[in-house]
């Protein structure tokens, strides 16, 4: 038990402290600052060709909107009796999301990168346990009072409540390929650029996934990039949000704003 809390922890932590040192966007060469007129007419109109479709007809209340994080502790959690476990016989999702999860993953497997799950769903008590694990061991270990270990303990484990697996709508997935053979950790940033990644970011989409945590958006999702994190939205707002560059936060900004 040990052992697996030991695990969750590190998987969690990892969540909360990916890089976004990788792949910073290129920046604009000296040649082109001579043009910076013509380049800032032609981002701006590349950007409105992205907009290919009208904001879907979605209420920002709807189940599959749902937004826990950071700031957003989950109102009511998840009955056990709405949840499926999936085909690798392991982890649960909600089960109004087994399906296409499935098609998903057999669309990768079709494609060469079959998918491993390294996390979905988590209940709060299961978050809560990770999290005291982690305090008591700070305040045994250092000394330190409750309070700081607390804080201490924040900067690498989510708060038990505001995490989007408490949903049931999040997965974090990798390709086997990966996962037999990344160096450091099996959730890192730099998975991002890997092929089996970029099949997830290309295809999530289309079974109503998002890439929830996007590189360089931090400053509104507040966690950083995780290329592994998907989160259900369904298929019409997933191909919207990914159209248009959005994070789950501008989008729901969008439908409000209506
Ligand atoms: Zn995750």
């Amino acid at each position: 038990m040990k052992k697996t809390v030991g695990l969750l922890s590190v998987i969690i932590m990892l969540g909360m402290t990916g890089y976004s040192l990788f792949y910073s966007a290129p920046s604009e060469t000296s040649a082109k600052k001579t043009t910076a007129t013509t380049y800032s007419f032609e981002k701006k109109s590349t950007k409105k060709n992205a907009v290919q479709k009208a904001l879907p007809t979605a209420s920002a209340e709807n189940w599959n909107l749902v937004l826990v994080g950071p700031k957003n502790k989950i109102e009511k959690e998840v009955d056990e009796s709405q949840l499926a476990t999936l085909s690798d016989n392991s982890h649960q999702v909600d089960k109004r999301i087994a399906s296409d999860y499935e098609a998903f993953s057999e669309a990768a497997t079709k494609a060469g990168f079959p998918l491993v799950i390294v996390s979905a769903f988590r209940s709060v008590e299961s978050q809560k346990e990770v999290f005291d694990t982690n305090v008591n061991g700070i305040i045994s270990g250092n000394g330190v009072s409750e309070a700081d270990a607390i804080a201490k303990t924040k900067e690498t484990i989510t708060e038990p409540g505001f995490s989007e697996h408490h949903t049931g709508l999040a997965v974090d997935i990798v390709d086997q390929d990966w996962y037999n053979s990344y160096s450091t950790q099996v959730l890192d940033a730099s998975y991002g650029d890997q092929p089996g990644a970029k099949w997830i970011a290309e295809n999530a989409p289309k079974y109503g996934f998002i890439i929830r945590y996007p590189k360089d958006r931090q400053d509104i999702t507040g966690i950083t990039y995780e290329p592994w994190h998907i989160r259900y939205v369904g298929k019409e707002n997933a191909e919207y949000i990914t159209k248009n560059d959005l994070t789950l936060e501008e989008f729901l900004k969008q439908l409000s704003a209506k």
